[in-house]
């Protein structure tokens, strides 16, 4: 037992005190807590008040207040006295602002998948490419099928010099074109869209010269039963909207470059058929905007057709098609399907035909 001072200063009113005004403790040297007793009832009300606990092994447990005038060893120390003193201050806000762009939307809800079907040029379609597309389209499942143009070759009503031996009636290239229509038909797509190519166009022109008085007898849309098949027509040189993309059989060019030169018309994103070529450029903008533009192949047989030299159409023609993930907001994130050796690869997947 040590010898204790018969008086004493509280750290906390500043009083001179009797020592028997304060409680013990082992461990201080003066034996006796800095506080006197009225100061630390005080202070531990306020805590209780507060709603402050104290730690301790076991966990937090709440201050024992319940005889307040016995002496006890554990109570505050001094720096817990002092915090519990100063007045309580908000947590400070975290110096992170959260990652978020407010002006462009958050994807929500699914993709959709949009297949998109080049030139065809039925009935000179390349059977085996024809039957991969459909091969991966059976397994992927589109959403949105969209038909590029062309899809029938309309060699019959050509104003071109025919072929004696190539010559089909335009009714044995109709029943073509309605057998690979039943197929995509089958992919129960709940979106279909056509868009007509200047093949289509073929039917047209030669309805305007040849036979004015059958134009409106004589319809793609009526040939091909679109409207019951439930495929929205795009007359040839309109463009179709899907989304935030544009799709058209073709600008008024040809070539390697044709799909820039459709970004420069379109100044947007924008397909195009025609080329029988597969490509894709982008292309950003002051606005800090950025375009796509993109052609897909095709699906026709090289020795099938007779206004290209097949060694030039081998070289620029690839048979393939188009997919695209649209979002929620209308954006479509495309991709070209190339086949190299009858085998494509969509979403990770390899297909062969
Ligand atoms: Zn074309
Ligand atoms: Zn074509």
């Amino acid at each position: 037992m040590s010898l204790l001072p018969d008086a004493k200063k509280c750290s906390t009113c500043l009083v001179c005190k009797p020592t028997s005004d304060f409680h013990r403790s082992t461990k201080r040297a003066s034996g006796l807590q800095p506080a006197c007793k009225p100061c630390q009832r005080e202070t531990r009300r306020a805590w209780r008040t507060a709603g402050r606990v104290r730690s301790a092994p076991g966990g937090p447990v709440d201050i024992d207040l319940s005889d307040l005038d016995e002496p006890v060893d554990e109570v505050l120390t001094d720096a817990e006295i002092l915090k519990a003193q100063a007045p309580s201050k908000p947590a400070p806000k975290p110096d992170i602002q959260p990652d978020i762009q407010p002006d462009i939307p958050a994807p929500t809800g699914p993709l959709k998948r949009v297949l998109i079907v080049p030139d065809t040029h039925v009935p000179y379609e390349d059977g085996r490419a024809w039957n991969l597309m459909l091969k991966c389209a059976r397994d992927w499942k589109p959403d949105t099928i969209v038909i590029l143009g062309d899809f029938g070759d309309f060699y019959s009503v050509s104003s071109h010099d025919k072929r004696p031996d190539r010559v089909r009636l335009l009714d044995d290239e109709v029943a073509s074109i309605n057998v690979r229509l039943t197929e995509l038909d089958g992919l129960n797509a709940s979106e279909k869209y056509f868009i007509a190519g200047n093949h289509e166009d073929r039917l047209e022109r030669y309805l305007t010269q040849k036979a004015p008085e059958l134009f409106n007898l004589v319809k793609v849309r009526d040939l091909f039963k679109l409207d019951s098949r439930g495929w929205k027509y795009t007359p040839y040189k309109q463009s179709l909207k899907l989304g935030k993309l544009n799709l058209t059989h073709d600008c008024g060019n040809a070539g390697g470059q044709a799909h820039t030169k459709a970004l420069g018309t379109f100044q947007h994103n924008i397909v195009i058929g025609h080329t029988h070529r597969m490509s894709v450029a982008y292309e950003g903008n002051a606005a800090g905007e950025s375009h796509v533009g993109a052609m897909f192949g095709w699906l026709g047989d090289v020795k099938g057709i007779d206004y290209m030299h097949q060694v030039q159409a081998l070289r620029g023609w690839q048979l393939g098609f188009g997919v695209g993930w649209m979002e929620e907001s209308g954006v479509v994130h495309l991709a070209p399907v190339p086949m190299v050796n009858y085998a494509c690869v969509l979403e990770g997947k390899l297909y062969r035909g």
